[in-house]
């Protein structure tokens, strides 16, 4: 089986085998960049540019190729209703015109819900009932599995987890998505920087900004403090909302987990109802970067 995972600036495709990667390659793609180019053009030009990486990897035993990708879908039909990144895109039937380029079958789905499936199958989530999964990188996405089955919503956009409000104050900070006090404007690697550039002048990378404040640095300390906190909140009102044990958290700022994983424990029990109060388990990724990947190759299972 080929997956893919598509991300702004790079496409990870790969060869999987009983959930391990055998072959990988990696393509620069700038699918975050394609303003210029009308609904038609950037659909053609992602087209193009998949099944260009695709041939690289395709043999004759390829039984077909799931895709990860930063939109919403309607349901399982590969059809991509919308992406917050190239908005020009409306009803694009990703699956279906690449599978007619490949000549396999093809499956895409969004890359926060590949991530929960591929950690339901292959990680921290496995064996779960039901998982709520969080992605948590430039960005912060959510992906729910329920029943053992992958939860789309009905257009695709189940658990926009990084879009749950968490600070309801007048100078609520601003989200990409038009709307004050989301998490994702408080806990995303983009938002930490942010904030620490705000607080310091300084620019730098949320890596750099947790060693900083291993090192002592107050404003970094305080920006992750902030962080797990409203982390912790939004899981909370999720949890309220679905009644899940079960959440696992995956995406570059897990290298931060030692100084998330504290407030952000105190701040769920502290806002969740008291029957469920100690009883929700977190648990960060065991898989790597690979989450995504591994579940984007279940898709046709
Ligand atoms: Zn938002």
């Amino acid at each position: 089986m080929l997956a893919a995972d598509i991300g702004g600036t790079n496409i990870r495709l790969a060869q999987i085998r009983d959930g391990l990667i055998v072959n990988e390659v990696r393509h620069q793609a700038s699918f975050n960049q394609l303003g210029h180019f009308n609904s038609k053009q950037a659909e053609l030009h992602i087209l193009h540019v998949l099944q260009e990486a695709a041939e690289t990897l395709l043999t004759e035993d390829t039984q077909g190729l799931g895709i990860g990708f930063p939109g919403f879908f309607i349901g399982n039909s590969g059809v991509l209703a919308a992406s917050p990144n190239i908005p020009q895109l409306k009803n694009f039937a990703l699956s279906k015109a690449l599978s007619e380029r490949l000549n396999i079958p093809v499956a895409a789905q969004n890359d926060a819900l590949c991530a929960a499936v591929g950690e339901h199958s292959f990680g921290v989530g496995k064996g779960c009932t039901n998982l709520l999964h969080i992605t948590l990188g430039t960005g912060i996405g959510g992906g729910l599995i329920l029943n053992h089955q992958p939860y789309t919503g009905e257009s695709g956009m189940a658990m926009e987890f990084g879009h749950l409000r968490v600070n309801s104050a007048n100078d609520a900070r601003l989200c990409g998505c038009g709307n004050h006090g989301c998490v994702e404007a408080y806990a995303s690697a983009h938002a930490i920087s942010t904030q620490y550039f705000e607080a310091t002048g300084r620019q730098t990378s949320a890596r750099h900004i947790y060693q900083a404040a291993l090192n002592g640095d107050e404003n970094a300390q305080t920006i992750f403090n902030h962080a797990g906190t409203y982390l912790g909140k939004a899981i909370a009102e999720a949890v309220k909302l679905l009644d899940i044990r079960h959440v696992s958290i995956s995406g570059g700022l897990l290298g931060a987990w030692d100084i998330l994983h504290p407030p952000m424990l105190q701040a769920l029990n502290q806002h969740l109802i008291p029957p469920l109060q100690g009883k929700i388990i977190i648990l960060p990724s065991t898989l790597d970067d690979n989450t995504g990947l591994l579940g984007a190759a279940k898709l046709l299972v």
